[in-house]
């Protein structure tokens, strides 16, 4: 056996997953626990996947200590997909405030236009998405059926490290927050939220598979146009099995929550994130220019970390030498430019810390 590792991958998703999922789900391939069959070819109505589908659900709300008045569902449509679901089950075609604080909050608050009526209740677009609008200049409207925050903007990298607490602002709407890139980072105070979704390829496995964690007092609000296979309400009724579930997706996401347990679950991949993300931005903030993450400090993200070169004519170089010390997928977003270091959970801090050390040897090189 070979003692060299991966490359280290830092894509802001599909993203890296823990080694030892991948080895797991590999082994089981062709025969899950003796069934003589693969996850992806059993029945989902079949005791096996059953097991499979109860054991992460029952994981996935240990993890986050999800109340029992809420429900988890495991969906597909993905982030994107929710941004039309959403308001499709919760708008009632009224009002609804979104906090815009980049790429994926705007266009939240456009899908929503076609459901309802939206206002942006603060954004942050005048200064290229960098700084993080405090919840208590939001403005929020008295009878909004929500209010839409992008709790880590996984492009520009603004995060919420905590949620707001709506009714402390005046507001009686129920908080909508998209955790797609922070999920299973940190803790969730549900007291705040009425419901929370994320898509899986960034934090937890496969694309296609999407969380959903409602209230269950918001189950009872869907327009009339909602399709069936998107109803929270039927979607929960049916424990997530109207229609077939994205199968190996679950599975996989099974097998990441066993292995978070194992790690010491969230409040240790809390301390983890910190401890990454503090090494990076100290490299960034420490490299007299050379780089520079642009967000305001308060509102950096410990999961994407967006950096720019401060002479952009090295920026293929820069790339090239990643790929050849095993350090890949740090190009940033096509509309953001620059580079983008995504650090998230399966992340090892040896991979930070293998980047840390291409960027301080690059900047000396070319300083
Ligand atoms: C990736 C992402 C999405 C979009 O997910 P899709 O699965 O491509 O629809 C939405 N919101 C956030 C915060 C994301 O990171």
């Amino acid at each position: 056996m070979s003692t060299t590792h991966r490359p280290y991958n830092f894509s802001a998703g599909p993203a890296v997953l823990p080694e030892e999922v991948l080895r797991e789900a590999a082994a089981e391939m062709l025969d899950w626990h003796g069934s003589g069959m693969g996850v992806m070819e059993m029945s989902h109505r079949g005791k096996e996947f059953i097991a499979i589908h109860e054991a992460a659900e029952r994981d996935l709300r240990e993890l986050l200590a999800v109340p029992a008045h809420f429900h988890i569902l495991f969906m597909q449509g993905g982030g994107l997909g929710e941004n039309a679901i959403v308001p499709l089950n919760l708008s009632r075609g009224g009002a609804v405030d979104v906090v815009v604080t980049g790429a994926w909050s705007k266009k939240s608050a456009g899908e929503a236009r076609k459901y309802a009526d939206v206002a942006i209740a603060a954004s942050n677009e005048a200064d290229g998405h960098t700084s993080r609008p405090a919840p208590s200049s939001w403005q929020l409207r008295r009878g909004a059926s929500y209010v839409h925050l992008c709790s880590n903007e996984t492009i520009h990298g603004v995060e919420y490290g905590e949620l707001p607490d709506l009714a402390a602002l005046g507001s009686d709407a129920p908080l909508v927050v998209d955790c797609s890139s922070h999920i299973l980072s940190r803790g969730i105070d549900w007291s705040r939220v009425g419901l929370a979704f994320a898509g899986a390829q960034k934090n937890i496995g496969p694309a296609g598979l999407t969380l959903v964690f409602v209230r269950e007092d918001l189950l009872d609000r869907a327009l009339p146009i909602c399709p069936s296979a998107f109803e929270y309400k039927t979607v929960a009724a049916h424990g997530s099995m109207f229609n077939t579930p994205p199968t190996y997706g679950i599975y996989i996401a099974g097998l990441v929550f066993q292995w978070l347990k194992r790690q010491g679950g969230v409040a240790e991949m809390s301390r983890r994130a910190d401890a990454k993300a503090q090494l990076l931005y100290g490299a960034l903030d420490g490299s007299g220019g050379f780089y520079a993450n642009k967000v305001a400090p308060e509102g950096r993200s410990r999961m994407n970390v967006p950096f720019f070169l401060r002479d952009e004519s090295l920026n293929d170089a820069f790339l090239a030498g990643a790929r050849e010390a095993g350090l890949l997928q740090l190009k940033g977003h096509k509309s953001v430019g620059g580079m983008r270091a995504s650090i998230y959970n399966a992340m090892p801090i040896e991979g930070v810390q293998a980047l840390v050390g291409y960027l301080n040897e690059f900047a000396r090189r070319h300083g």
